[in-house]
């Protein structure tokens, strides 16, 4: 049975959170984490879902936050998106505005067919300045693909600027050069990867994975963002979160944090 769609509203925003498949990506993940601590928490390995976050406006205007893999990453652990957003009565061609946290495949490869055309033709690809320079010119990726196939959909942003609806860009940059978040007037922010495993993260912000391009810069974004939302109060969900929960606040635990239900 699919499970429920997890749901939070943000102001005027109504927050859907979409699973568009689950990665297996084994054990190694952490490869700097106390190898024992990994393995009582991860036995069989780091299996995240990808969750797309479809944001519907008072307005009527849809937009997405990433699209997950596509149906031709990862051997098809993914690509789950068309088919829920089918069932919520939504076509790709109504998709407003896809605001990507980052170009990494299981974020960006959703975004085009098989054959190389745009899932979501009518809509702006709004991605931060920095992450297009990152990946321009590199068709060896879902990035490059992306951009080179979309180059007159894309709209750069700095951070803090203003996407309407009550968002403000959060640029969260280590994981990739121009990984950002956002934040909602409504007290809710999206993390993107910023979080792959809070299990592991909360407890102790500086562990990162291995697909960081900069950790020690994704450290100080990880310590930065997960201090302010716990300060602030804030609902936060994330592109990894696994299981049923994908809306959730921090509270301070020793040196790190932990996660409650909103
Ligand atoms: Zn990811």
């Amino acid at each position: 049975m699919t499970p429920p769609i997890a749901r939070f509203r943000a102001g005027l925003t109504e927050i859907l959170c979409l699973t568009d498949g689950q990665l297996d990506l084994g054990t190694g993940v952490f490869p700097e984490a106390d190898p024992e601590r990994v393995a009582a928490v991860l036995p069989e390995g780091l299996k995240p879902e990808v969750n797309v976050h479809l944001l519907r406006h008072a307005d009527g205007t849809l937009d997405l936050v990433d699209t997950g893999c596509g149906p031709t990453i990862y051997a098809g652990a993914g690509g789950r998106l068309p088919g829920l957003l089918d069932g919520l009565g939504i076509a790709p061609a109504e998709i407003d505005r896809v605001i990507f946290t980052h170009l990494h495949g299981d974020h960006a490869a959703g975004a085009l067919h098989p054959d190389g055309s745009p899932v979501f033709p009518a809509a702006r690809l709004v991605m931060h300045a920095a992450e297009q320079a990152f990946w321009q010119g590199r068709e060896d990726t879902a990035g490059g693909r992306l951009l080179a196939a979309c180059s007159d959909q894309v709209e750069v942003v700095g951070d803090g600027d203003t996407l309407g609806q009550g968002m403000t860009t959060w640029h969260l940059p280590g994981h990739t050069p121009g990984h950002m978040g956002l934040r909602f007037d409504g007290g809710l922010v999206l993390l993107g990867d910023v979080i792959h495993c809070p299990e592991l993260q909360f407890p102790d912000p500086d562990i990162h994975t291995r697909y960081d391009i900069d950790p020690a810069q994704g450290d100080a974004s990880r310590r930065m963002a997960l201090a302010t939302i716990a300060a602030e109060g804030l609902v936060f969900s994330a592109s990894h979160l696994t299981g049923a929960q994908k809306f959730l606040r921090l509270e301070v635990a020793g040196d790190g944090y932990r996660s409650v239900a909103p």
